[in-house]
C-alpha cells in the first residue's frame, strides 16, 4: 500500500499574492506542488508559476559552502570575517559607512534580524531594500492621508465590488491568482464591472469593460478630473467628510488639471467618471504603474483622494488598494525594513518612538534618523562614503536603476558581504564574502502578502551544503560584534515572538501593527499559525481600516493631498522613446529559479522589446529582428516584437533577463537614477532610450 506523505502547508515565494501551498514529499526527494484549499489568499487556486515551484529546487546552481576571496571557506572563518570588517570600519569611520541591502524575498523573521542588527546596535539605518523599487511610493502615499502605512481594504473586496479600477496594475500577470479570483467572480454573473487604466493594452484587459489608454504619467491627472467631477456633481459624501481634511486645497489643485493631460478621447473620460461616480461599491487597485514614477507618491494620493471624499473606504467592496509585487514587501514594512521606518510601523523620525523601540531592545546605538534609500545607498557606495556592504537575497548588479553604474559601484567597495543561494549571479561575482542561504523549501518563518495577512512558510526539504537561514547568518555576525544577549535566538519562532512583543509597545504607541496577542507564542503554536489578519491585539483582530473615519494623523482626520499633476520629463532628440518596463507572465525577477523549469520558459524564452508598427516601420525593424536600446546609461539587445498593444513611442521591454550575448536583456541598466522625491522610488516605467536595428560585429 502507498502511504502518501502528509502535506507541508507553506506559502508561496513569488508575488504578493501570498498563496497557501501544499507540499508534498513524493518520496523520490522531490514535491508534489497544490494549492492549498484552506488558504484565504488562494482558495486551493495556482498560478503557473506556484505550480512549477517544485521544478525549481533542483541542485544546480546553489551555493553550498562560504567563500572568502572566491575560496571555499568554513562558516566560522567567514561570519569572523564579516564582523571584523565591519567593527573596523564602523570604528574608523562611524556607523554610516556601512550599510545593507536587502529584499522583500526575506522572510520577516530575516528582516527583524537585519533592522535590530543596523538600527539598534550599529547604530545606523542604513538599510534599504529592494522593495524600495516596488512599492514605497504607496507607503508614502498611506503615511501622508492615513498617517499610517495601512492597507485597509481585503481581496474579497475584489468580489463584493461592482466596479474594480485596475491602474498601473497588470493583475493578469503580476498577481495571476487575484485576476483568477477577479475572472471567477464575474463568471458567477456576480462580479464587478472591470476598468484597466494602462498606456499599454495588457493581457488584464481581457477582463476589461473599458481599457483607459492613458498617456504615460496621465494617471494623477485622470484622477484629479475625477475629484473634480465628484464634487461638481455633489458625489462627496457629506457623513464622511468631517473625517476628513484638506478637501478644498485639493479640490483647488484638481480644477486646475487639463483634461489633454490623460490623452484620453472625451467619451471614454466621461464614461469612466459616470461609472466610478455613480457606482457606490468601488476598488481602485493600482501597482507598479503608478509607484514607479518621480511623482508616484502624488499619484497615490489622487487615487486616495478620491476615496477619501467620497467616503469609499475600509467597507465592503471599497477602497484604494496597493497590491505589492513582491511575497514579503509587506512584511519588510512591519519590522522598519525601509531606511526611513522603525519597527512595527514606528517613525524613525519620532523621539518617544525612537527611545522605546531602544528601551525594548536594550540598544546601545540607537540610529539617530533615517538612513540612505535605495539610490542614494548605491550612490553613497559609488563615492565611497559606505566601504562595508552586505547584500542579501537580491542581485542589484541587474534589478538597480543605472544597474551597470551600480554593479560597478559594489565591485569598487572596500569589502562587500553577499548572502544567496546562488553561486552565481551578477551581484554575487562582486563579493568579497559569498555566504551560503537557504531557500524556498528550506526556510522558515513568516510572510505578510497584500491584504495583511501574515502565513508561514515551512520547510519541506533538507538544506543544501551548508546553507544556513538568513535570520541566523545576521545573528551569527551580531554576536560575534559583541551583542550576544540581544542575538540569541535558537529558532525563528523566538525571533517571530520577540517581534511580536514589540509590536505590542508599538500598539501602546498608536501603531496599527499590533500582533501582541502572538507575543508569548511557543514553537508548537508557532508550527501551527493558521494564516491571520493583521492586528491581532487585545484592541483589534484582522478587518479592514478606516471604514470609521478614525486615522492616524494628530488631529484623527485623513488628509487629502493637494496633488499638481505633472507630466514625465520631456524627452530629447538623442533618446526620443520612453520605454516601460516590467514582468511577464511566467518569470521573476532576475530568473535564478523560474529559469530552472523548462515549462516556465516557455511562456517566454528570451528577452524582447514591443514596439508599435509605425516605430518599427521608421526604424527599418521587421518582426524577430534585433534591435539595439540605449540610454545614456547602458545598453541592451532585444528581439523585436511588433504590435500594436503598446502605443507610439513607447515600447516596453521586460525586466527578468541578464546576459552578455545578444540577446541581452538587462533592462535596469537603461532605467536612470531618477526618483520620486518623497518616496525615493525609481521612475521605472520612462527611461528615455534611443533604439536602431542591431548590427552584430
Ligand atoms: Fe505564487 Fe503569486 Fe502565483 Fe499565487 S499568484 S501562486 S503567490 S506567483
Amino acid at each position: 500500500m502507498n502511504i502518501r506523505a502528509q502535506p507541508i502547508r507553506t506559502t508561496c515565494p513569488y508575488c504578493g499574492v501570498g498563496c497557501g501551498v501544499l507540499a508534498r514529499p513524493d518520496g523520490e526527494g522531490g514535491l508534489d506542488i497544490s494549492g492549498d484549499p484552506d488558504h484565504p489568499a488562494n482558495r486551493g487556486r495556482l498560478c503557473v508559476k506556484g505550480a512549477a515551484l517544485a521544478e525549481t529546487l533542483r541542485p544546480d546552481g546553489r551555493l553550498l559552502t562560504p567563500r572568502i576571496h572566491g575560496r571555499v571557506a568554513d562558516w566560522d572563518s567567514a561570519l569572523d570575517m564579516v564582523a571584523r570588517r565591519f567593527q573596523e570600519t564602523i570604528a574608523e569611520h562611524g556607523p554610516d559607512s556601512v550599510g545593507f541591502y536587502v529584499s522583500g524575498q526575506l522572510l520577516t523573521e530575516d528582516y527583524y534580524v537585519a533592522n535590530k542588527l543596523m538600527k539598534g546596535f550599529i547604530g545606523s539605518a542604513n538599510i534599504d531594500t529592494n522593495s524600495r523599487l516596488c512599492m514605497a511610493s504607496s507607503v508614502a502615499g498611506h503615511r501622508r492621508a492615513f498617517g499610517s502605512d495601512t492597507v485597509p481594504g481585503l481581496y474579497e473586496d475584489f468580489e463584493e465590488a461592482e466596479l474594480v479600477v485596475l491602474v498601473g496594475s497588470n493583475l493578469a500577470w503580476c498577481h495571476p491568482v487575484l485576476y483568477q479570483r477577479l475572472a471567477a467572480a464575474r463568471e458567477k454573473g456576480l462580479g464587478p464591472r472591470v476598468v484597466v487604466i494602462d498606456p499599454r493594452r495588457t493581457a488584464t484587459c481581457d477582463l476589461a469593460d473599458l481599457h483607459l489608454a492613458i498617456k504615460p504619467g496621465g494617471d494623477a491627472a485622470l484622477f484629479n478630473l475625477l475629484l473634480a467631477e465628484n464634487e461638481r456633481r455633489r458625489a462627496c459624501d457629506g457623513i464622511f467628510l468631517p473625517h476628513v481634511s484638506g478637501l478644498q486645497e485639493a479640490l483647488h489643485a484638481a480644477r486646475a488639471t487639463d483634461p489633454a493631460m490623460t490623452g484620453l478621447e472625451p467619451e471614454d473620460l466621461a464614461r469612466f467618471l459616470e461609472w466610478w461616480i455613480d457606482t457606490e461599491k468601488v476598488v481602485t487597485v493600482y501597482s507598479q504603474g503608478i509607484n514607479q514614477s518621480d511623482s508616484g507618491t502624488d499619484k497615490v494620493n489622487a487615487i486616495l483622494n478620491c476615496h477619501l471624499a467620497t467616503g469609499r473606504i475600509g467597507r465592503p467592496g471599497m477602497g484604494p488598494f496597493s497590491v505589492t509585487g513582491q511575497p514579503n514587501a509587506m512584511g519588510g514594512r512591519e519590522v522598519g525594513g525601509l531606511a526611513n521606518m522603525l519597527a512595527c510601523h514606528l517613525d524613525i523620525e519620532n523621539k518617544a518612538h525612537r527611545d522605546a523601540v531602544q528601551y525594548f531592545w536594550q540598544a546601545p546605538a540607537m540610529a539617530p534618523g533615517p538612513g540612505l534609500k535605495a539610490v542614494e545607498m548605491f550612490r553613497a557606495v559609488e563615492e565611497g562614503r559606505i566601504k562595508a556592504l552586505w547584500i542579501i537575497c537580491t542581485n542589484p548588479a541587474v534589478t538597480m536603476p543605472e544597474a551597470d553604474r551600480v554593479a560597478r559601484a559594489i565591485e569598487g567597495c572596500d569589502f562587500t558581504v553577499v548572502s544567496d543561494m546562488m553561486e552565481q549571479t551578477d551581484t554575487t561575482r562582486l563579493a568579497h564574502v559569498l555566504l551560503p542561504a537557504t531557500g524556498w523549501g528550506e526556510k522558515d518563518g513568516t510572510v505578510t502578502n497584500s491584504e495583511r495577512r501574515i502565513s508561514r512558510q515551512r520547510p519541506s526539504q533538507p538544506r543544501r551544503g551548508e546553507a544556513r537561514d538568513d535570520w541566523r547568518i545576521l545573528a551569527d555576525v551580531g554576536r560575534r560584534m559583541g551583542w550576544e544577549n540581544a542575538f540569541g535566538w535558537n529558532s525563528a519562532a523566538e525571533v517571530y515572538a520577540e517581534y511580536a512583543a514589540l509590536s505590542g509597545v508599538a500598539g501602546g504607541l498608536g501603531s496599527d501593527f499590533d500582533i501582541s496577542a502572538h507575543a508569548g507564542i511557543t514553537s508548537a503554536e508557532y508550527d501551527a499559525l493558521e494564516p491571520f489578519l493583521w492586528p491581532q491585539s487585545s484592541r483589534k483582530r484582522g478587518g479592514r481600516f478606516f471604514g470609521d473615519g478614525r486615522f492616524h494623523t494628530p488631529d484623527g482626520k485623513a488628509r487629502m493631498v493637494p496633488v499638481t499633476a505633472r507630466a514625465p520629463q520631456p524627452l530629447c532628440p538623442a533618446y526620443p522613446f520612453r520605454l516601460n518596463t516590467g514582468r511577464v507572465r511566467d518569470h521573476w525577477h532576475t530568473m535564478t529559479r523560474t529559469a530552472l523549469s523548462p515549462r516556465l520558459s516557455r511562456h517566454m524564452a528570451e528577452p524582447y522589446l514591443e514596439l508599435h508598427p509605425q516605430d518599427a516601420a521608421e526604424l527599418g525593424l521587421q518582426p524577430a529582428e534585433l534591435a539595439e536600446v540605449d540610454s545614456p546609461h547602458g545598453r541592451a539587445i532585444l528581439r523585436v516584437l511588433v504590435t500594436d498593444r503598446v502605443a507610439r513611442g513607447h515600447p516596453f521591454a521586460p525586466m527578468h533577463w541578464t546576459g552578455e550575448t545578444a540577446p541581452s536583456g538587462r533592462i535596469d541598466a537603461l532605467v536612470p537614477w531618477l526618483t520620486d522625491p518623497l518616496s525615493g522610488q525609481p521612475a521605472s516605467k520612462s527611461a528615455p532610450v534611443a533604439i536602431r536595428p542591431f548590427a552584430a560585429g
